[in-house]
C-alpha cells in the first residue's frame, strides 16, 4: 500500500491553509477510532484502482474501489485527515479467511480525490466559496465497468457501503 504516494500529493495540495494538515490511514480493524470518527465529516470517493495480491501475486482492477476520508468539522481541532481504504478479497486466495487487498490508485486518481477534500475542507473549515458540483472530473468517464462486480470479494459491499447495487 502506498499511503507515500497519498501523502505526497496531500502535502502539496493542502500546504496553503494556516494549519499543518496531515494524512493518516485509518485501519480497517481500529473499531474505537471508526467510533471516534463518527462525528467528523466523511467524503466518500468510488473510482478505478488496481489490486495486487501479496500473497500470490495475482492482479486485477476494479471501477469500484472506495475510499472514505474523514476531515474535521469546524468546530473540531483542525489539521487530521484520515484514509480508509476499502479493500477487495484476492480471488485465489481468501478460500479460508477474509484478507482484503488495498487498493493502489493512479497519482492522477489520487490528485483528483485530494483536491475535492482539499475544496471541501477549504468551504467547511475556512468558510470559502461552496466547492462547484462540476470539478473537472473526467478520469473514470470513459472506463465502462466491464463485467459484474464481484460483491461476495467486495469489502465495502460486504459493510452495506457500496453504491454497486
Ligand atoms: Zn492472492
Ligand atoms: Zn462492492
Amino acid at each position: 500500500m502506498s499511503l507515500i504516494e497519498w501523502r505526497d500529493v496531500f502535502d502539496d495540495i493542502f500546504q496553503d491553509y494556516s494549519d499543518t494538515w496531515s494524512l493518516n490511514q485509518a485501519h480497517r480493524n481500529d473499531k474505537n477510532l471508526f467510533n471516534r470518527l463518527q462525528t467528523q465529516n466523511c467524503l466518500t470517493q468510488t473510482r478505478y484502482a488496481g489490486f495486487h495480491c501479496p500473497k500470490c501475486s495475482h492482479y486485477w482492477t476494479s471501477a469500484r474501489a472506495k475510499v472514505d476520508l474523514y476531515y474535521p468539522k469546524s468546530h473540531q481541532s483542525l489539521g487530521q485527515v484520515k484514509l480508509r481504504l476499502y479493500g477487495q478479497e484476492c480471488l485465489k486466495c481468501s478460500r479460508k479467511m477474509v484478507y482484503y487487498v488495498d487498493p493502489i490508485f493512479s497519482i492522477d486518481v489520487i490528485q483528483i480525490i485530494l483536491e475535492k477534500l482539499h475544496e471541501r475542507v477549504g468551504w467547511f473549515c475556512y468558510g470559502k466559496e461552496r466547492p462547484e458540483k462540476t470539478v473537472t472530473d473526467t478520469s473514470d468517464r470513459g472506463r465502462v465497468m466491464n463485467g459484474p462486480h464481484e460483491k461476495e470479494l467486495c469489502e465495502a459491499c460486504k459493510m452495506g457501503r457500496c453504491d454497486q447495487v
